[in-house]
């Protein structure tokens, strides 16, 4: 049998469309939603794609790849051609084509571009001749030379830049567009004498041009920066980009000629306005690229924000029209926000990309609720929309309204939320900073892909120039970062480490604060406050909650965290580590006392202090979740953590539990372990002391019968750390039970209540079923479960572990996302062996993972019953798992 071998060409325009949007993996998100566009009919200057299955080819040997592809292009440029009416290399009406990268997902910025290609000297006449403007054809032409000479052979774009800047002194002139044709043809020859600098002659040759041009575009795939973005954002590097050839169309042709990027709706807020910036003639990487400022689209914007500048409604209204109509198809063939480039040449619109929309968390939100209220999307689809993690983002601060603010400049609110660091000036040192745990703010004149790595870094970022579609204000808003782009009044020294404004001088480290959603920039570090959790937010969470089949539960072990988590929608808590009560400072006296006991009799003397104080605790949780359930685990780590550590501590409760300070330290080296994570912990405290469970047994009874007296009868749930036998759970059950019926007894009253067990050891979920036996509930510990499957220390993992995702060891970090294959195995057998014992045995997770969307999809494939997370990750937790059910109701990946 042969294989038909996968096409690798793609044609598009003049009424053709060799591929749609579904066609993302071989086309790429730009290639794909040019044919769909072509094929709905929009304008689309015709052009081919070629696959990405290439890119990982070109790697291997790009040299020959290009030649096994060259009847593939000649087919493609035959096509533009045919459509177009011109011929690549034609002297006198020469054909001009854009070459650009477009990955499965948009990697803004991260990959090259070449535009103009086809241009030389006769070339260039001949456009001139056509055009009646040798202006512009020498202005091509120079910009060609630049980026070919950058992208392709390599060359600093900045000595392009200084010659551009000397041409502009020797004629007085400020701006590029004053430079005349002459100017631009000396200037060109200047441009070629420095890419001959290097060595190799640059091509005249079209054809060669082309070829050069697609090998690099492919090469870009593995720059650097593009593997920096991919690993931040968890793209695949076996994923490849297309290359996208297309005939040029110029927005530098004089007046009638403009360039711009829009979007279908706020990408800072969702409000349902058109909403973007263009420029009259010009290209359009002098939009994104942030050289000249860019003008409103709408009249209202402009008014809005005290510009001069006409907005292209008033200076182009016809094609604005044009515009807005076409929005309105994209909106609605696509379903969702759109972000769109386009093209005006003497009149003619040309669109030239459309994608979904990034935006923030709160446009996301919006936009999502909004399009179901219009019956766009319905509400699943709604709650499908949104991204669980970026919720982040609206759970961020914001500035208090009522602190002083020490205001100096502002700039555009390019990303929402309020940041405070110290600042600094280049993206690797925001990388060190935030490695020594100092926050730190990005502040940058303008900021280019290689800053990926710092702004990740930076609280926040801070920028003199660009729009709010310039690369910081698009990358900052995707990662979630506060930031504010062209605040033009800082004066940045890179070389001194300074920043002056307002007629003060600031140095790297003075700390700055910036609010993202205002473009304030203030002296020092400003006050914030919690954001209110309302509006779109409130209702998104309600269709999520009805789509979702898992309960969300939260990790809390205080009354306030109790409170946030309920505030956030918490159904009960996963998680309540006593310990934590422990701690406190006035408990700990009486817990070192029960740890120095040389007997039971003292051991108990010292629990019967700690036991009312236990009480109150679990009675004010109860309260603050009504009848909700509540799990409570008992005491699990190794008692020499509550020893002291430090001189001063030990004479402190040596004074205190009437002991000497060697004896006190004798005791301590008796507690010491060598590896006390796998020591004596967990259940195995309570067999050794069951006194001590027994004591916070006890103390939560009497809580639940004191609580069911005044009101909704709480449903504790009990819960045995680190067991990994049955016998263990079956002891520990006893001592449970025996003080459940003491205190019933003696209150006169009962209340419901489980016994249940953590499975958290590999040797637990292999003996689930003989576990389930005495275990009404089982909850994962995936933090304990995860560093004792893979052996490795989930407090020292910081080290390497980093190596092992870089290198594909791992996917991810095991102790966030969970490890499905192998812990994951664990626990499905865990689920399975538990319930084929007790089939309604009560399932959930309450490490880590449980507020990690992934992970949560995988509790869902599982079945569990919920799925426990900390306060602030309950909203992404309840998303998630609205999602995870809708998608498997649908049988969708995720
Ligand atoms: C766990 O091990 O997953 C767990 C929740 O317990 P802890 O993190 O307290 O060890
Ligand atoms: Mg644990």
């Amino acid at each position: 049998m042969t294989t038909v071998p996968d096409p690798i060409l793609f044609r598009f325009g003049g009424g053709l469309a060799e591929g749609g949007r579904g066609d993302r993996d071989r086309l790429g998100g730009k290639g794909a939603n040019l044919a769909e566009m072509a094929a709905i009919g929009l304008p689309v200057p015709p052009g081919f794609t070629l696959s990405t299955a290439l890119s990982t080819r070109y790697e291997a040997d790009g040299e020959r790849l290009l030649d096994e592809i060259a009847d593939e292009v000649a087919a493609g440029v035959a096509h533009i051609e045919g459509v177009v009416g011109k011929r690549f290399g034609d002297a006198a009406d020469p054909l001009l084509v854009s070459v650009r990268s477009g990955a499965r997902v948009s990697m803004p910025g991260m990959m090259d571009t070449v535009l103009n290609l086809g241009l030389n000297e006769s070339a260039t006449e001949g456009l001139a001749a056509q055009s009646g403007d040798a202006r512009f054809a020498w202005d091509s032409h120079r910009r060609f030379v630049q980026m070919y000479a950058n992208v392709v052979m390599g060359l600093d774009h900045h000595d392009f830049e200084e010659a551009l800047e000397i041409a502009k002194e020797d004629r007085g002139v400020h701006l590029d567009t004053d430079l005349t044709a002459d100017d631009l043809r000396a200037l060109v020859r200047t441009f070629h004498a420095i890419a001959e600098r290097s060595g190799a002659p640059f091509p005249t040759d079209p054809h060669t041009q082309l070829r050069g041009a697609i090998g690099a575009v492919f090469g870009s795939w593995n720059s650097e920066r593009a593997r920096t973005y991919r690993r931040i954002n968890g793209i695949g590097h076996d994923w490849g980009t297309a290359v996208n050839v297309q005939a040029m169309v110029f927005g530098n042709m004089g007046e009638t000629s403009a360039t711009g990027v829009a979007f279908t709706r706020d990408p800072a807020t969702g409000e349902r306005v058109v909403y973007g910036e263009y420029l009259l003639n010009a290209q359009g990487e002098d939009v994104v690229a942030g050289i000249r400022t860019p003008q409103y689209l709408t009249r209202a914007a402009r008014e809005g924000a005290g510009a001069k500048a006409p907005s292209m409604e008033e200076a182009l209204p016809d094609t604005f029209a044009e515009l807005t109509a076409v929005f309105d198809q994209l909106e609605r063939h696509y379903r969702d926000t759109q972000d769109i480039e386009f093209t005006v040449e003497r009149g003619t619109l040309w669109m030239l990309q459309t994608r979904t929309a990034k935006r923030t968390a709160v446009a996301a939100l919006r936009t999502a609720v909004e399009m179901a209220d219009e019956g766009l999307i319905t509400r699943n689809e709604a709650v499908l929309r949104v991204d669980p993690r970026a919720l982040d983002q609206l759970l961020h601060p914001t500035l208090d309204p009522d602190a002083v603010r020490d205001v100096l400049t502002r700039g555009l609110p390019a990303s929402p939320g309020a940041a405070s660091g110290g600042m600094v000036f280049d993206a690797h040192t925001a990388e060190q900073w935030a490695a020594a745990g100092r926050p730190c703010l990005l502040v940058r004149v303008e900021t280019s892909p290689e800053d990926i790595g710092g702004m990740h870094a930076a609280t926040g970022i801070l920028t003199a120039r660009g729009g709010m579609t310039s690369h910081a204000a698009v990358v900052a808003r995707g990662m979630g970062r506060p930031c504010v782009s062209g605040a033009g009044q800082l004066v940045i020294d890179r070389a001194a480490r300074t920043l002056t404004v307002a007629g003060r001088r600031f140095a790297e480290g003075d700390a700055l604060t910036i609010d993202g959603a205002t473009g304030e920039v203030m002296a020092g570090t400003v006050a914030t406050r919690q954001p209110e959790l309302s509006g779109p937010f409130a209702t998104l969470m309600g269709w999520a909650d009805a789509a979702r089949r898992m309960t969300v539960r939260a990790n809390a072990e205080t009354e306030a965290d109790a409170a946030v988590a309920r505030g956030f929608g918490a159904e009960g808590i996963g998680l309540c580590r006593t310990e934590h009560m422990f701690f406190e400072p006035s408990r700990i006296t009486a817990v070192r006392e029960m740890i120095l006991a040389n007997d039971e009799t003292g051991r108990r003397a010292a629990l019967a202090k700690l036991l009312p104080a236990q009480r109150d605790d679990f009675a004010a949780i109860f309260r603050v979740m009504a009848g909700l359930p509540v799990t409570i685990r008992l005491l699990d780590p190794p008692l020499h953590e509550f020893l002291p550590t430090r001189d001063e501590d030990f004479a402190a409760v040596a004074q205190g539990a009437g002991v000497s300070v060697d004896e006190l330290r004798r005791r301590a080296a008796q507690l010491h372990e060598v590896n006390p994570m796998l020591g004596h912990r967990g259940c195995r405290l309570g067999v050794s002391y069951p006194e001590i469970y027994e004591m916070q047994a006890t103390a939560l009874f009497e809580a639940a019968v004191l609580v069911a007296g005044e009101s909704e009868p709480p449903l504790p749930e009990v819960m045995i750390p680190l067991v990994a036998t049955a016998r263990e759970l079956e002891l520990m059950k006893a001592v449970v039970d025996r003080a459940a019926a003491a205190v019933f007894e003696q209150a006169g009253r009962r209340v419901n209540y489980l016994v249940g067990t953590m499975i958290e050891l590999p040797r637990a979920a292999l003996m689930a079923g003989r576990i389930a036996e005495h275990a009404r509930f089982f909850s994962f510990g995936t933090n304990d479960l995860t560093q004792t499957t893979l052996g490795i220390s989930r407090d020292d993992a910081g080290r390497f572990l980093g190596d092992y995702v870089d290198c594909g060891i791992l996917p991810a970090d095991p102790f966030v996302t969970l490890d499905e294959e192998g812990v994951g195995e664990l626990v499905a057998l865990a689920a399975e062996r538990g319930r084929a014992v007790r089939p309604d045995i009560k399932l959930g997770i309450c490490g880590e993972h449980g507020g990690d969307p992934q992970s949560v999809a995988f509790c869902e494939r599982l079945h569990l019953d919920y799925v426990s997370a900390s306060p602030y990750r309950v909203p992404i937790a309840r998303v998630a798992a609205a999602q995870a059910a809708l998608r498997a109701r649908a049988s969708v990946p995720s």
